[in-house]
């Protein structure tokens, strides 16, 4: 049994933590972007907050969608990175008009990246044919995932669970996100279960309160028990794919592995995809970065932030690039006007970081001897030779 299975998430010294983000990031020139496409939704689910979805077709043009995400390429490349991820989402991202153009575009350049994976969090409430084209036109990435929200009120569990199933078998990573609301949790636990035994990821989200600034009460202990350890992640796509006789034929990417754990000397599985690291150089790991809000691990007010350098958000009605969807800082600009990323890293002036699109961006407590990318100028510049040698990259 592989020595990860118990790998117990509270055993973490949250306290001593100095450096976290997703190992993507802090290992590779990856430039992360989340894009909010519009609000139209074709689901009306009855606990959806009223700002995050809408009757009316929003979307911006497939052309000025094109010209926004060559504009993201140049400045990131200006800044050392060329791979890329792109996270997609609504409103339901699947129902903008050129969505699969667009997805099309951005593969024809993957031989001029590093690495291009893409992302999209959608309801899958499109058929089988329109899943078919779009594993046609992601065929070129590296990676592709996705997150699939489950709406008990509109979508069938079987046929759900059976979409997802037709995608694991195509080589895409699939996680189903749900809120477990306190009240409840045993009903949404039950759901889960399910999705769980047929073999696809869940991703158990606490509920956070209306201004998202901290987790809702009404949790018992084993209910923050489950939200900590429950449901960890698995390759199962690996696993669905084998079963069916078939090898992943994605392109390899232009750089190697990531760094296996200094202390034991073993490769790290790649659902572990977030790293902490601790004052004494220690490295602990968390499946996503989704659990840290079930710890309450979401304040880095004054640490560092490489968002808004090496990762941005765009949301809709009003076009705005920023950070990212917590941070209080000034929008760097929008897609009609134009945008410039920050220089560096800043400090982050913002109370809660909510979102794990957010959380996941690579952060250090300030001084931390520790980069947040590779060839990170802000930490060779005032680094000892001692701090460097605390950890490789
Ligand atoms: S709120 Fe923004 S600046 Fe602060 S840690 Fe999160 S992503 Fe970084």
């Amino acid at each position: 049994m592989s020595i990860w299975s118990d790998y117990d998430f509270t055993k973490i010294p949250l306290d001593s933590i100095e450096r976290v983000g997703q190992r993507t990031l802090l290992y590779r020139d990856l430039f992360c972007v989340s894009w909010l496409l519009g609000r139209f939704c074709n689901y009306k689910c009855s606990y959806c907050w009223p700002y995050a979805r809408s009757d009316v077709k929003d979307h911006r043009s497939t052309e000025l969608v094109l010209k926004t995400l060559g504009e993201i390429k140049r400045q990131a490349r200006e800044r050392g990175f060329n791979s890329f991820h792109f996270s997609f989402s609504g409103g339901e991202p699947t129902l903008h008009p050129g969505y699969l153009d667009i997805l099309k575009h951005y593969a024809n350049d993957a031989e001029n990246c590093n690495f291009q994976s893409v992302h999209m969090t959608s309801n899958v409430s499109l058929g089988l044919g329109w899943l078919k084209r779009y594993v046609e036109a992601t065929k070129n990435l590296h990676r592709v995932s996705i997150t699939a929200s489950y709406h008990k009120e509109f979508a069938v569990k079987e046929r759900f669970a059976d979409k997802l199933v037709f995608l694991q078998e195509n080589d895409v990573h699939v996680t189903i996100n749900s809120v477990m609301v306190p009240e409840r949790f045993e009903a949404i636990w039950d759901d889960m279960l399910y999705f769980h035994e047929r073999g696809i990821n869940v991703t158990l989200k606490p509920q956070s309160n209306p201004t998202a600034t901290k987790i809702v009460d009404g949790y018992t202990e084993d209910m923050l028990k489950k939200l900590k350890n429950g449901m960890p992640q698995r390759n199962y796509t690996m696993a669905r794919m084998k079963g069916v006789g078939k090898q992943s034929s994605r392109p390899s990417p232009g750089f190697g592995k990531l760094p296996r754990d200094p202390d034991v000397n073993e490769p790290i599985p790649p659902h572990f995809q977030v790293e902490l690291n601790d004052e004494n150089g220690k490295a602990w790991y968390l499946d996503q970065a989704e659990r840290f809000n079930a710890f309450e691990f979401n304040n880095f007010k004054g640490w560092e932030c490489s968002s808004g350098y090496r990762s941005i958000i765009i949301r809709e009605p009003d076009g705005s690039v920023k950070r990212s969807y917590s941070c209080s800082d000034a929008p760097l600009g929008t897609i009609e006007a134009g945008f410039d990323l920050f220089k560096s890293p800043r400090a982050c002036q913002t109370e809660s970081c909510v979102s794990s699109a957010d959380s996941k961006i690579p952060k250090r407590k300030p001084g931390a001897p520790l980069p947040l990318w590779p060839g990170d100028k802000t930490f060779e510049n005032r680094c000892t030779d001692s701090m460097k040698s605390r950890r490789s990259i």
